[in-house]
């Protein structure tokens, strides 16, 4: 008998296991139908042994001092600044736009944020105040030019949906710098934890009143496993069995290639916006900072999550959002169950939301039962 089941071995399940066993002192049980803990986040040693996430690039990043002292119980970390460059014009340039991306792309030679900033004036639409769409949020900061070569190719591959169709907090995401920062975040903690994520899930879960069951699908356990309380942090969609019909997804296909030298690319990350069919490259022993003689380079290709295909991005677009509504009123009635995390929530959370989320839900929703 267990007080809680737990659906889902990511952030949000592992987080809100940790907190019930930890400081309720009640038994967990977390199933999970992978075949390894970590959810999305989750890394490991390829053939050569080089630490590869096996589900697309995670870095770390907060603003939420919380979130971070949190984390450090169970990990130590290497500071590291996600730097990206994009492929624009046959140049690599720094993304986010900011003074050396305008300067080598145009050939100026802009030396202040002021003039900086009187250049995006001069070249964005100021008629558009409050931006509707992916597009239109682009198109006010930096103009149209700008956002053809860095944001339409990038953003179609990625959603294949005009930009213009999908929620401008897609492309909110990406600030627009008017000095010569390159790094892809400015939030006050960026590192990467020392060990790998793994071994910060399996340190965070480590616990007599946690235990796990790989490879299986909650929904087959039914009747065979008594708890008291459910936390999901499975689709939503899925647990009301789609009832009112499917939340789309967007999936990734992943192509690893492996070199016997250094490194393969200046930069952990390059994106490609306008040319071939992947969206980026990633370079893993950047971001982790492993000494090995092999590299292992990734390149994604985004697609549309079909039945058997992992589910990674819900789609930000008003009529999904509509029909996530529809569950979330469903979820309301549920009251043994507690919804947690991206795929509960339909929300393009990064890791530090998400643990802020089931910190939050832990707190004050069950804590005080
Ligand atoms: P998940 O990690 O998806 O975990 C849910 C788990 O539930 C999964 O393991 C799934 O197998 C399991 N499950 C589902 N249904 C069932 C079922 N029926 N029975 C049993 N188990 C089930 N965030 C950042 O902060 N920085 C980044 O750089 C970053 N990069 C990302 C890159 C990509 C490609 C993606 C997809 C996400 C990225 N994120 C990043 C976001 C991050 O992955 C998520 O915020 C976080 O992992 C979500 O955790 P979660 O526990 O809510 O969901
Ligand atoms: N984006 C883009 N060009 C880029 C980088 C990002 O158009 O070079 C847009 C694209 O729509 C993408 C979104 O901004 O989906 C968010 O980018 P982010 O790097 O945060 O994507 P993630 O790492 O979550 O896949």
């Amino acid at each position: 008998m267990y007080d809680f089941l737990i659906v889902g071995a990511g952030f949000s399940g592992c987080v809100l296991a940790e907190r019930i066993a930890t400081q309720l002192n009640k038994k967990v049980l977390i199933v999970e139908k992978r075949n390894h803990i970590g959810g999305n986040a989750y890394d490991y040693y390829n053939e050569y042994g080089i630490l590869v996430h096996k589900y697309g690039p995670h870095w770390f990043h907060t603003n939420d001092k919380k979130v971070f002292q949190y984390l450090s119980q169970f990990t130590e970390w290497i500071p590291h600044y996600h730097r990206v460059r994009t492929y624009v014009d046959g140049m690599l340039l720094p993304i986010p736009i900011n003074m050396d991306t305008v300067n080598i792309l145009y050939g100026m030679n802009l030396q202040s944020p002021q003039e900086v900033q009187a250049f995006y004036d001069s070249v964005r639409d100021k008629s558009i105040t409050k931006p509707q769409n992916a597009e239109e949020m682009v198109i006010s900061l930096v103009g149209e030019d700008l956002y053809e070569k860095f944001f339409k190719g990038y953003t179609l591959k990625q959603w294949e949906i005009h930009p213009r169709e999908l929620a401008a907090s897609v492309t909110a995401r990406i600030p627009t710098r008017t000095n010569r920062d390159d790094r892809y975040f400015t939030d006050t903690y960026q590192c990467m934890p020392k060990y790998g994520y793994t071994a910060l899930f399996e340190k965070m879960i480590k616990h007599k009143n946690i235990h796990i069951l790989l490879q299986a699908d909650y929904k087959e356990l039914t009747g065979v496993i008594k708890f008291n309380k459910m936390i999901y942090t499975g689709p939503i969609d899925s647990f009301f069995d789609f009832i009112y019909g499917k939340l789309p997804y967007r999936s990734l296909r992943f192509e690893h290639e492996t070199y016997l030298q250094e490194f393969y690319q200046s930069y952990q990350q390059i994106n490609y916006p306008n040319e071939y069919d992947f969206t980026r490259i990633v370079e893993w022993k950047h971001a982790t900072h492993q000494k090995h003689p092999y590299t292992t380079i990734t390149r994604e290709y985004s697609l549309l999550a079909g039945e058997n295909d992992e589910k990674y991005y819900p789609i930000p677009k008003e009529d999904n959002h509509e029909r996530f509504r529809l569950y979330k009123k469903e979820a309301e009635k549920e009251k043994n169950v507690y919804f947690c995390g991206r795929l509960a929530d339909y929300k393009y959370y990064n890791m530090d939301q998400v643990i802020a989320r089931a910190l939050h839900i832990f707190e004050t929703e069950i804590a005080g039962q």
